[in-house]
């Protein structure tokens, strides 16, 4: 390549480390055929942010439809043994192509295929962004999916906005890029309502933001609009600013960089610390703890949460899962790593620490939920 690569200088200048997801509707056409010319000005876009001292991630998705395409498998929704089967043969095209496309501009490629429980336990999370970390240390770019051949419905992501987020998170990305086949969020679905507008600039995704995003899901993308908000919640929080833009264009970086349209997430001005929007971006919350009045003044003193202070326990969790706190009207207050499995926590609620250790026979934490494990809402900026 003998063209010389330019940095962004509009918005686009300045970040440190961007993810950019990339859904299946841009990549693959007709029958599972790669849309090489754009994944090219894509690579075209990623070394441009990589010369203005950028590392960058991709998320990106096509590993079913493209591998779908070429089985011959039918239209319509499939079968999860076969967009299992679909991924498997997709996902090799799909990473032969980028690792081509940022080869061109003598960027290399190293795969990495994700499960759900790389991200949320804590072991394995930890293990993924250190692999992440030294690519990215190493000058290469991580292209990113869900491992959906091992995947299975209960525990898979199942779309990439929310992926994109939780790496983006994981990785203390200062910026997500969401390409999507919208020009970003609108006050309204632009398919039905024509007065509706595109919102530039969201400071805080408030119920209002959220109930925007409700009915605007597009036929293509699995996640829509209400997953890409999903994913906004969980980058901004961990101080992970979020653009939505159309990837309907060539070079849709470029075309954000010089004002082209699109929607801008401010991250949270004072993020939580890298644990906490872990323990807050947490997909799965199998339980929910019931706390008194007490405890929820305790709660926002910024004190743990006590077995006496638990009034109800549901689901079924296990030590160090996340559940959800909620006030006696079913309001939610905060998210945490529990201490006990559910059992256990069914009998000691509502016990001092005297009793419990007959309950248990041994002596046990005292802390429900120790507030170092503890994520308020008001810390989430909602
Ligand atoms: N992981 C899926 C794939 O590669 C895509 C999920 C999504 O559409 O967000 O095909």
């Amino acid at each position: 390549m003998t063209t010389t690569i330019e940095a962004f200088t509009g918005p686009l200048a300045g970040y440190r480390r961007v993810v950019i997801k990339i859904g299946s509707a841009l990549l693959v056409e007709g029958r599972g055929t790669l849309k090489r010319g754009w994944m090219e000005s894509v690579a075209a876009d990623v070394a441009r942010l990589r010369a203005g001292g950028a590392g960058v991630l991709l998320v990106s998705s096509g590993a079913i439809a493209m591998g779908r395409g070429v089985l011959k498998l039918p239209k319509g929704k499939l079968k999860l043994e076969d967009s299992q089967a679909a991924a498997a043969v997709g996902q090799i095209a799909l990473a032969k192509a980028w690792a081509e496309v940022l080869g061109d501009h003598g960027i290399t490629a190293g795969q990495i295929l994700l499960t759900l429980g790389d991200t949320e336990e804590r072991r394995r999370y930890l293990n993924g962004r250190a692999t992440i970390g030294k690519l990215l240390k190493l000058g290469a770019v991580p292209v990113i999916n869900e491992n959906d051949t091992v995947a299975t419905t209960e525990i898979r992501y199942g779309d990439n906005d929310r992926l994109a987020a939780r790496v983006a998170a994981m990785m203390s990305a200062d910026l997500l890029v969401l390409l999507s086949d919208i020009d970003g969020l609108y006050t309204a679905p632009p398919q039905v309502d024509p007065n509706a507008t595109l919102i530039p600039v969201i400071d805080r995704i408030t119920p209002e933001i959220e109930a925007m995003a409700g009915g605007a899901a597009s036929e293509l993308s699995r996640g829509g609009m209400k997953t890409k908000i999903d994913a906004g919640k969980i980058a901004t929080v961990a101080g992970t600013a979020m653009i939505i833009a159309s990837g309907k264009v060539a070079a849709p970086l470029s075309r954000v960089d010089v004002g082209g349209p699109h929607s801008l997430f401010r991250a949270e001005a004072t993020p939580v610390t890298a644990r906490k929007a872990w323990i807050a971006g947490h997909i799965e919350a199998p339980g929910v703890l019931t706390i008194d009045a007490g405890a929820v003044r305790a709660l926002k003193q910024g004190r743990s949460l006590l077995p006496p202070g638990v009034t109800r326990v549901d689901g079924d969790f296990h030590r160090g899962d996340t559940v959800i706190v909620v006030d006696e009207a079913g309001i939610e207050l905060a998210r945490g790593l529990v201490a006990y499995d559910a059992v256990d926590a069914r009998r000691i609620r509502g016990q001092n620490s005297t009793v419990i250790e007959n309950i248990l026979g041994a002596p046990g934490r005292t802390e429900m939920i120790h507030r170092d494990d503890l994520v308020l809402k008001g810390d989430l900026g909602d």
